[in-house]
């Protein structure tokens, strides 16, 4: 086995979807497939709690529009079990014209499309698909974390460790309102520094 082939053996193993595979070692979709294939009998089977995360996000690729085929693409779930899923979830069958449409949506059309300031203008909400606490934007077939959106909007960078929410609205996503681990070091700096300073103590120079 090339190591390429190897490296995708390797992941696939680890549970990675094909699309993480993809993306990740820059193969195409015919070197996954066989080196599925000629992993199939030694194959470990999804436990029931991957298989419920994985069916979670489905449904929010459903409620976000997104077609059968994408989420297949991403998950390798069963038409038919993508079929129960949007039934169980009363989510309606998208017409074309809205699949396409939201298949085309950037990133940036489908935050603005799910976001609401409220009504003074001082935090962000999530309207759009949520799984758990973390709110799902999908574009381009592609499930994206909104806060992480959100705050790549405002400070032009990713986040660095986790997202921690500064403001007291509980469903705010507002990049304004989040720190990330490098801007609460910094911040701890800061404290640090003027503490002194009120101490009048000299070690500040
Ligand atoms: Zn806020």
């Amino acid at each position: 086995m090339s190591s390429i082939r190897a490296d995708v053996a390797a992941m696939l193993r680890a549970g990675a979807t094909h699309a993480q595979i993809k993306e990740q070692l820059d193969v195409t979709e015919h070197t996954v497939r066989r080196a599925r294939e000629a992993l199939r009998m030694t194959r470990a089977r999804r436990t029931r709690s991957e298989l419920t995360a994985i069916e979670d996000q489905a449904v929010a690729m459903l409620h976000a529009g997104a077609t059968y085929k994408q989420i297949y693409d991403e998950f390798r779930l069963s038409r038919n079990r993508i079929s129960e899923l949007r039934k169980t979830n009363v989510i309606p069958v998208p017409d074309s014209n809205h699949v396409s449409a939201t298949r085309r949506l950037t990133v940036d059309q489908a935050f603005t499309r799910h976001t609401q300031p409220t009504p003074a203008g001082e935090h962000l909400l999530w309207t759009g698909p949520r799984r758990g606490r973390s709110a799902k934007l999908t574009a381009s077939g592609r499930v994206h974390n909104a806060r992480t959106v959100a705050f790549q909007r405002h400070h032009g960078r990713e986040p660095d460790g986790r997202l921690m929410r500064t403001c007291d609205h509980p469903q705010c996503i507002a990049g304004a309102h989040h720190t990330d681990q490098r801007l609460r070091q910094a911040q701890d700096r800061v404290d640090y520094a003027a503490s002194a300073i009120v101490e009048g103590a000299s070690r500040v120079t």
